[in-house]
């Protein structure tokens, strides 16, 4: 028998430990996903995730073992014994059970990460049974799955089959055994690793840390500052009053006379494999070699490292804790200012001289590495935009740059501009090479979620950091940076990423950046559009 009812007890005891105030409002708050006036937003702020709406902290026993996923970034559902050593396991969706559900959550399947342990040694069966049917391909590519016992996560043999996950575990008793679908980067994870970061910092850095956003449960939105120490000052600055919460009054921002680079992280909440991308541009620019160097010198890195804390915590694969995918939503932010990751990144790129803005993400569906750019309709400007991803064609094995998806959505005239440079027959026909879209009122449909909302072709074209980032801050270099979570392919052979392959991959972003201001007409481009832009 299954148990969905009886962890509410250690639900409580596993929330993240806040102060009292904040406590006290738990019981007080009823957020909707209605319109909310600024003032109603801001007293509704501090919301924790209750059992009821957080249906993926479980914790059962059933014939002597035990499952539980009530911990940062676990998710599991359902556990139900079928035959006396087989368990049928169903993940959580996101948001599971919300009414009305915000976005669409049916896909969102894919995402766990959940411990067990037996009190005698057995062999257990498991099947995962509800997997989103979308993921077929990436299983049946790759269908292991991970698994950390002493404290070491390794790929665990996995078989998939009728869309379920099927795997047996040899169980020493009292062992605790940890099984995801990759190596967790929690909330408390990401927290430890930049209490640990700034301690192995050169000398010659500036660091600084600071809270640029609480999330809508009360969890830290982070804003990291990186570059080599020179002038700098205190400057005023426009903000919403939700943003750095933590600043007093007439506190400014520290600027520097440089221009900065803007990297995010994490708006998708299960997409691990972007941590760890990160993790390796943060270990490329500490070890300050002559690429790192070079960098630092002339840019400020400023580092947003968990855009959807809320979504991670509770172990989503891809939504907030209200169910919005937040990066379709960058072009309604004014509507919908409870958004805070997407309002922080816009704010950051109008409150700094921002030259490049990455957003690391992970796919489960197209293979490889690639970006997606912006597309700009003056062939130079679109090689200059170009030219990161070709940098990274050059040194990454992994790199497709012929599937790099270049959009540009011009709100005045209503229109939207689509161009693919899709290449490879195997991919989605609708990216076929010679794509190219325009849109234009009659063809959009309105947003369900609300009327007054503004218009949308295609919840997966629009709203998106990349675009509304170029479009409303003039960032022209501003990208999406995507790797699939498990494989690629060269010469129509299949290779599995190991965990490193995303770190390298981070590393070979900062090459990347660095041989990109060795090409004179990138350079020649940019102190152009730069020109145009702020004189
Ligand atoms: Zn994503």
């Amino acid at each position: 028998m299954g148990n969905k009812q009886s962890n509410e007890k250690q639900i409580s005891e596993s929330q993240i430990s806040q102060n009292s105030a904040r406590e006290s409002q738990l019981s007080k708050s009823n957020i909707t996903i209605n319109k909310v006036s600024k003032q109603e937003l801001l007293s509704q702020e501090l919301i924790f995730p209750s059992s009821d709406n957080c249906p993926s902290k479980i914790n059962v026993t059933l014939k002597g073992i035990t499952f539980w996923s009530n911990y940062d970034s676990g998710n599991l559902y359902y556990v139900e014994q079928v035959e006396a050593s087989t368990f049928n396991l169903s993940i959580s969706e996101d948001c599971h059970g919300r009414i009305p559900p915000v976005q669409s959550n049916k896909g969102t399947r894919q995402w766990f990460n959940f411990k067990v342990v037996s009190v005698a040694d057995c062999q257990a069966n498991f099947v995962i049974v509800n997997i989103a049917t979308r993921f077929k391909k990436i299983w049946t590519t790759d269908s292991d799955i991970y698994v950390k016992i002493n404290k070491i996560w390794s790929r665990y043999p996995a078989v998939y089959q009728g869309f379920q996950v099927k795997f047996s575990f040899e169980f020493k008793a009292n062992q605790i055994v940890q099984f995801a679908y990759m190596p967790p980067w929690s909330y408390k994870k990401n927290q430890k690793f930049f209490d640990f970061y700034f301690s192995q910092l050169h000398p010659d850095i500036y660091f600084r840390r600071e809270t640029i956003a609480h999330s809508l449960e009360g969890r830290n939105i982070e804003l990291i500052t990186i570059t080599k120490d020179g002038p700098h000052e205190q400057q005023e600055y426009y903000c919403p009053e939700y943003l750095f919460p933590d600043k007093q009054l007439n506190e400014g921002l520290i600027k520097f006379k440089k221009q900065y680079i803007l990297i995010s992280c994490r708006v998708h909440a299960g997409e691990v494999p972007s941590s760890f991308i990160l993790k390796g541009i943060l270990e490329s620019l500490q070890n300050y070699n002559e690429s790192a160097k070079f960098l630092l010198e002339n840019y400020v890195f400023l580092i947003i490292p968990m855009l959807n804390p809320d979504g991670v915590y509770r172990g989503h694969y891809r939504l907030d804790s209200l169910g919005y995918d937040q990066n379709r939503v960058y072009n309604r932010i004014v509507k919908f200012p409870k958004f805070n990751g997407p309002l922080a990144v816009l704010e950051t790129c109008k409150n700094y001289n921002v030259a490049f803005y990455i957003d690391l993400h992970a796919h489960s569906v197209l293979s490889n590495s690639f970006v997606y750019t912006n597309w700009h309709p003056d062939p130079s400007i679109h090689q200059a935009i170009l030219e990161f991803p070709k940098q990274m064609k050059s040194k990454v094995v992994h790199f497709r740059i012929k599937e790099a998806m270049s959009t540009q959505i011009n709100y005045e005239k209503n229109q939207y501009e689509i161009e693919g440079i899709y290449t490879e027959k195997e991919e989605n026909i609708q990216k076929a090479p010679d794509l190219k879209i325009h849109f234009t009122k009659e063809n959009l449909v309105p947003q369900s979620m609300n009327d007054d909302c503004p218009y949308s072709i295609n919840p997966y074209l629009t709203g998106v950091a990349k675009s509304d980032v170029y479009l409303t801050t003039h960032v022209m270099f501003s990208y999406t940076l995507e790797v699939n979570y498990r494989f690629y392919t060269k010469n129509k052979q299949v290779f599995k990423y190991e965990i490193n392959d995303f770190v390298n991959l981070g590393r070979d972003i900062i090459e990347s950046l660095y041989q990109v201001h060795q090409n004179q007409d990138f350079i020649q481009i940019k102190s152009q559009l730069e020109s145009n832009i702020f004189n």
